[in-house]
């Protein structure tokens, strides 16, 4: 279902299913539906690196950078999205990985919040970003922006942030691809000029 936004059509991110396999996985709290077990498997689990350090300086990015107001507004605020990102760090809930869908194991996992469902000790992490999705890999794109650069790294983060947050009009998208997308429609009309002014000065330099 689309959310309730009519902003989307600014933005055309048709070309781009193959690159949009983020996931969200319920949280734990979420009432489990009888018989649920881990059906994401997570290997090379790291939370040090220059890896994991390239996802912690896109995070910091978000909370300390001047976000446009649009974008801003749409994180419910700068002071809540600075705040989850610093607790995130603080308690260390971030990790890089390896995801599968043991469910649909053909399924590209770039990143996903909340941990339910996922094969770690409760507590381990609350949102792991893939080695091999669009925050890093070149092979893949979202909403047209190859994997691994800039803007693409903000727009994933900037999806699974969403999620954390709750905002409204992002849609829970597991197994659900246009879902998926719709989410990632959504932050891009709020925050492109976020991203791509930032994207387009750092080019620049
Ligand atoms: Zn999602």
């Amino acid at each position: 279902m689309l959310p309730q936004r009519n902003t989307l059509t600014l933005v055309c991110c048709l070309a781009l299913a193959s690159g949009c396999a983020q996931h969200h996985v319920p949280p734990p709290a979420a009432p489990a539906s009888t018989g649920t077990k881990a059906r994401i498997r997570v290997t090379d689990l790291s939370k040090h690196g220059p890896q994991y350090r390239d996802v912690v300086k896109y995070l910091r990015w978000f909370a300390d950078t001047d976000l446009c107001a649009e974008c801003s507004h749409f994180f419910g605020g700068k002071e809540r999205l600075k705040k989850y990102i610093d607790d995130l760090l603080k308690y260390d809930l971030l990790a890089v990985g390896r995801a599968t869908d043991l469910k649909n194991p053909s399924l590209r996992i770039s990143a996903f919040v909340n941990t339910g469902g996922v094969m770690v000790p409760a507590g381990f992490m609350a949102m792991f970003i893939d080695l091999d999705g669009v925050f890093f890999n070149e092979t893949l794109d979202i909403c047209g922006y190859r994997g691994g650069s800039d803007a693409a790294r903000k727009l994933l983060l900037g999806h699974e942030l969403a999620h954390a947050l709750e905002r409204p009009g992002i849609v829970p998208d597991l197994d659900d691809l246009n879902g998926c997308i719709a989410n990632t429609r959504l932050v891009l009309a709020n925050c492109l000029s976020t991203f791509i002014s930032a994207h387009s000065s750092q080019q620049n330099r």
